[in-house]
Order: structure tokens, then sequence, then C-alpha cells
């Protein structure tokens, strides 16, 4: 039977510690809890890692988090030789916070990418020192430095980042919503979460489970290390954290 854990990450990125209450120990050791803000791995974003922590103080290291028979059930998998908490006990749970923050900004600025560069997306991965995005653009006056320089104003901008949920229909009826080629927006469960940059989203609005910033300017520096070729009609960009080195 799949468990429903309530995935405090969604309305509050930010919530680097919160409680949950252990619902079942899995065949392989995963935790399942009522409740977690520990994100786990999809739409490219990789899952959270940290400690949780016991009433006597001890704690349990998870190594990864993921989610199980449907997206709604959440696994912790602890590292390895880690004490196996008791069914109804309350855990304080500690995400590996500075490695989350650099995955929300990562996040973030790829969907600032995805607006310097509005073209079909036919792969993505966030990553906490780089990520990358393939596009389908066979034009290639999208050069490092340029691109670099629209990112940069948007991430200086500060532009408000938040969420809305949007039905099924409105999301069938603003096809333009979905970037990608690949990844299908889960539609099907009557909510899709919306990802909103700018005021009313005059900047990007994209269907998106992940965790962001709130503004642009938290995203830091950042440049693009390298745009490769892949095939004819196909760019790969990444983006890395700092300035764009003077070559
Ligand atoms: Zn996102």
């Amino acid at each position: 039977m799949a468990y429903e854990t309530k995935a405090l990450f969604r309305d509050d990125a930010y919530l680097a510690t919160a409680e949950g209450v252990v619902l079942a120990i899995n065949e392989h050791g995963g935790i399942v809890l009522d409740a977690t803000n520990f994100y786990a791995t999809s739409g490219g974003q990789p899952g959270d890692i940290g400690y949780f922590e016991r009433s006597d103080g001890s704690r349990i290291e998870i190594a990864a988090t993921v989610t199980g028979e449907t997206k709604n059930e959440i696994i912790h998998i602890p590292a390895e030789g880690q004490a196996v908490p008791e069914i109804g006990e309350k855990l304080t749970l500690h995400v590996d916070w500075p490695r989350r923050f650099r995955l929300m900004r990562m996040h973030t600025a790829c969907h600032l990418l995805s607006v310097v560069c509005p073209f079909p997306i036919t792969g993505a991965a966030v990553g906490e020192e780089e990520s990358r995005i393939d596009f389908d653009l066979p034009d290639p006056s999208y050069t490092r430095e340029n691109v670099t320089e629209r990112l940069m104003e948007m991430v200086r901008a500060n532009a408000p980042v938040s969420t809305r949920w949007i039905t099924d229909e409105e999301l069938s009826a603003n096809p333009g919503l979905i970037k990608s080629k690949n990844v299908r927006p889960p539609i099907g469960n009557g909510q899709i979460r919306l990802v909103v940059i700018g005021e009313d989203g005059t900047i990007d609005s994209q269907p998106c489970g992940g965790t962001h910033v709130a503004g642009t300017q938290e995203v830091g520096e950042i440049h693009i290390g390298k745009i490769e070729k892949k095939g004819k009609e196909n760019r790969r960009f990444r983006i890395r954290f700092g300035s764009l080195p003077l070559v």
C-alpha cells in the first residue's frame, strides 16, 4: 500500500527543519513519514540529504530521498548502519541546508535560462555545482557571454518567484506553458503547480514541482560554463556559479 506524505517543501522551500512522525519502514529500510521537508528526487532536481534527530538527540543520517509507489509517498533512505526508528516515533528533520540552497539557486537559474533561450527543452539536470539544459536550438548566436549577461540582468532585477495552482483545463488551454518535449506535467491529478517569476508571471510561468528561491537575486552570481553542440539542432548549456571566467 502507498502512504501519503505531506510535502512541506512544496509550500515552503525554506523549511530547513521540520517535524515528522514515522508511518512505515519499507522492506529496504526506507523511512516513510507523515510529513517532510526533504525534497524527493524528481524533475531533474536531486533529492535531499541530511539527518533525523531523535528525542534522545541521536541522529539518523539520510543519504537520499525518493518517491515511492506514488508521487505522494516520500521515502527517506538512511545511510548504512543507522538506527531504525519506531513506527509512530516523532523526529526532527534536518535538511542539509547549504546543499539544498545551492540546488534551489541552480534550479531557479534553470528557469531563467529557459526565459533567455525560449526553445523546446529536450533534457535538464539540476546539480549542486553545475546544471545543464539541452535545447532544440539551431541558432549559434546564443553565446556564453550574451546569455550570461541576460541571466545576470534577471538576477539583479530581483524578480519575485512564487507558486500557484491551476487546473488541468487551464493548462490544456495554455499549451505554451509546457517547455519540455520529454517531461510531461502530471496531468490527471486535477491540479498543476505553476512556478511563476515576476509579478503575475510577467517573466515566466511553467509547471514545476521543485524548490526555488523566493527572489531571483538569491540566485547570485552565475555564468554559462560551456555550450556544447549535440547533434544538428541541439545545444547543451551548462550553468555554473561565480562570474564568467576571463579566457
Ligand atoms: Zn522549477
